[in-house]
């Protein structure tokens, strides 16, 4: 394993759910799941990932989240396909503006994992990824912008680029002198470490400005050793990681779960940033935690513990000039 590229790992991830449960330890056919789901959002597990899946539990945390359940196919009131309304907030093609100071750039449809609850499950991804064909109007955006601080390479997932792509995105983006941060919401180093190469880190920050990743876990079990040397490796590289979570039913939606990952990322110098409420995207109903329970969980984390281990409980809300702060 330790040998294979990281194209390698990602080319030979688990795309069945006979494959996962197996892997997992489980019989093949012990957990339902939804051809429909699949069909839509195949499944996508690299092995490094996997690999943290404990054997012979069906409630693990990881297994949860990238499991396509038959529950995917029941229909929730006020679960829908696009419900951040992100069709309609693109000045072009693949270019989010919807608060000051930052943008957010689509910058490819594809993901090291197909996290099941993912908000961006139904995108458009063809129509609306900012593709080297797009990415000069993007760029034209920004440049014409001078109110725009930061660009945020978002996804799908920013690192499932090529070393040269990125690193004429963000040399393109270092041109712009009222650009101060460049951003990379990914959770490639969690669920696939061996992306993070040095090479790779020496092109993204061959540039005057602050780079900054957003990293995505939301269970202390997806944060093992592989991982810490991968966030130091970005520590040394002078990036700043913070962490964004989503409260998800049955994974993390409890005191315990939520104080043990606040702690294993401080041990890694990560701070824990966000606490995301679950996006009703169709067929994720089955992950959502109700508002008052979310709160509760807060009150009492912040009951409990440092400060600084307390996320921001956040929702998105369309139309909002931020995201909205339910408990800091
Ligand atoms: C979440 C998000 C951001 C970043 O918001 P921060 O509060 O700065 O982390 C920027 N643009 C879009 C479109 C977003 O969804
Ligand atoms: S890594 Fe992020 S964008 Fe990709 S499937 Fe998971 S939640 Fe969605």
């Amino acid at each position: 394993m330790q040998s294979l590229s990281w194209q390698e790992q990602l080319a030979q991830a688990i795309r069945k759910p006979a494959d996962l449960l197996e892997f997992a330890g489980l019989e093949a056919d012990s957990i339902g799941y939804s051809q429909q789901a699949i069909r839509q959002f195949p499944v996508r597990v690299p092995f490094a990932f996997a690999n943290r899946i404990k054997k012979n539990d069906p409630n693990d945390p990881i297994l949860r989240q990238v499991f396509p359940y038959k529950a995917e196919e029941d229909e929730a009131t006020g679960f829908i396909n696009d419900p951040l309304a992100e069709l309609n907030v693109q000045p072009v093609h693949g270019l989010l503006q919807k608060y000051n100071s930052r943008v957010l750039s689509i910058t490819t449809g594809a993901c090291a994992v197909h996290c099941r609850y993912c908000f961006r499950r139904h995108y458009p991804y063809q129509e609306s990824s900012s593709s080297s064909k797009h990415w000069q109007a993007s760029l034209d955006h920004i440049k014409d912008d001078s109110s725009i601080e930061e660009v945020i390479l978002s996804g799908g997932d920013p690192l499932t680029l090529s070393d040269r792509r990125l690193q004429e995105i963000c040399a393109s983006i270092a041109n712009i002198k009222h650009i101060k941060r460049i951003r990379f919401h990914t959770r490639l180093p969690i669920v696939l470490p061996a992306r993070v190469t040095t090479t790779l880190l020496k092109q993204i920050t061959d540039n005057d400005k602050s780079i900054i990743f957003v990293i995505h876990s939301n269970h202390a079990n997806e944060l093992d050793n592989s991982v810490s040397t991968i966030i130091k490796r970005l520590q040394e590289f002078d990036i700043l990681v913070l962490n964004q979570s989503v409260l998800l039913k049955n994974i993390n939606d409890s005191v315990t779960a939520l104080i043990n990952l606040s702690e294993r990322l401080i041990e890694n110098n990560v701070i824990p940033y966000y606490l995301h409420l679950l996006d009703p995207v169709a067929g994720a109903a089955h992950y959502d935690v109700s508002l008052d329970d979310a709160q509760s969980l807060m009150e009492e984390m912040q009951a409990r513990v440092s400060g600084y281990l307390v996320p921001k409980l956040v929702k998105e809300e369309v139309g909002a000039s931020s995201k909205t702060l339910i408990m800091n």
